[in-house]
């Protein structure tokens, strides 16, 4: 059996239409234009790439989007300074701030420091409590495009095994909670998990965001499952998933490829977050 490959630029593309109605709907309703904000501390040279390709998402979807670039030696207190200008500013609806930032400021406090009602790419403690709570508001990018995915395949989850390899804020964390909550049965693995191979192999659906390229074999995989590649990782100047893909495409049942599979999707549920941004914003939404 070879795999159906769910294609992530198809299923980003009708997120993107919708974020573009909606942005419409926005200007005629309330004569509000949504509004990014894009902070990049430093050089480094993957941020620049995630940042323009960011700035220029929102400029195709109508999007209002200023990117704020800071140098490598900027201060804690400078970037919080400026992210608290951001949050009193009525055109900036989403705030987002690149990670990683450089080792002398403290990612934490930089996080909590953004308004949880502009924080789009949802990695506020109240954000992601309000998740691990049931109520989900403004959900980390990745694995909520995950989640569209795998609804707008029409891929079932209630009473399904998934299994996350990896627990991360950003993506293994949320995406469990985000899963359980669509009724699935979730496990979540990590570098001390004991039996990896065999939990893997009991998943309906096998997430992979580890990091390693290749790391998932075919042996993981339950035949027909559907597995999704976070992983984005460089091998020998291309990019590579977390998934041997030729070979576990010959036992899946559905894969995304790298690229071209979840890193679409991620871009396209900032966008679809900073739209979300503004409907949170308004009085009765009780998001202050
Ligand atoms: P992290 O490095 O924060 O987390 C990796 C996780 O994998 C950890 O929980 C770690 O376990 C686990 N892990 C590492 N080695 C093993 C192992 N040998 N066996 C089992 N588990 C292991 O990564 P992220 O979650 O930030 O990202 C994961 C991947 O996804 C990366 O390739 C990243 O580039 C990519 N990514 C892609 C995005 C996209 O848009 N497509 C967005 C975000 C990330 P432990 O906790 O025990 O250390």
């Amino acid at each position: 059996m070879t795999a159906k490959i769910l294609d992530g630029n198809w299923f980003a593309g009708q997120i993107r239409e919708r974020v573009r109605n909606e942005v419409v709907s926005l200007q005629q309703e309330l004569g509000i234009t949504p509004g990014l904000a894009v902070i990049i501390v430093g050089d480094n040279p993957a941020s620049q790439v995630y940042v323009n390709r960011k700035h220029k998402a929102c400029g195709e979807t109508g999007i209002h989007s200023v990117v704020i670039r800071l140098a490598e030696q900027t201060t804690q207190n400078e970037l919080l300074q400026k992210i608290e200008e951001l949050n009193r500013d009525g055109s900036i609806h989403g705030i987002l701030v690149q990670l990683p930032l450089p080792a002398h400021i403290d990612e934490m406090v930089i996080l909590q420091a953004i308004s949880p009602a502009k924080d789009v790419d949802g990695f506020h403690p109240f954000n992601m409590g309000s998740l691990a709570a049931g109520r989900e508001l403004l959900v980390p990018c990745t694995p909520a495009g995950i989640v569209r995915l795998l609804e707008m395949a029409g891929i079932d989850l209630e009473g399904k095994r998934a299994v996350i390899i990896g627990r991360s804020n950003i993506v293994g964390k949320p995406m469990a909670l985000l899963l359980l909550s669509r009724n699935a049965t979730v496990t979540v693995c990590h570098s001390r998990t004991r039996e990896l191979a065999a939990i893997a192999r009991e998943a309906d659906i096998l997430i992979a965001a580890v990091g390693k390229p290749g790391f998932v074999k075919p042996e993981m995989v339950k035949p027909g499952a559907v597995v999704i590649d976070v992983g984005i990782n460089r091998v020998e100047g291309k990019l590579a998933g977390d998934v041997d893909f030729p070979a576990v495409r010959e036992v899946a049942g559905a894969i995304t490829p790298v690229p071209g599979g979840v890193g679409p999707l991620t871009i396209s549920m900032l966008l679809a977050n900073t739209v979300k941004a503004v409907r949170l914003l308004q009085p009765t939404a009780g998001v202050k």
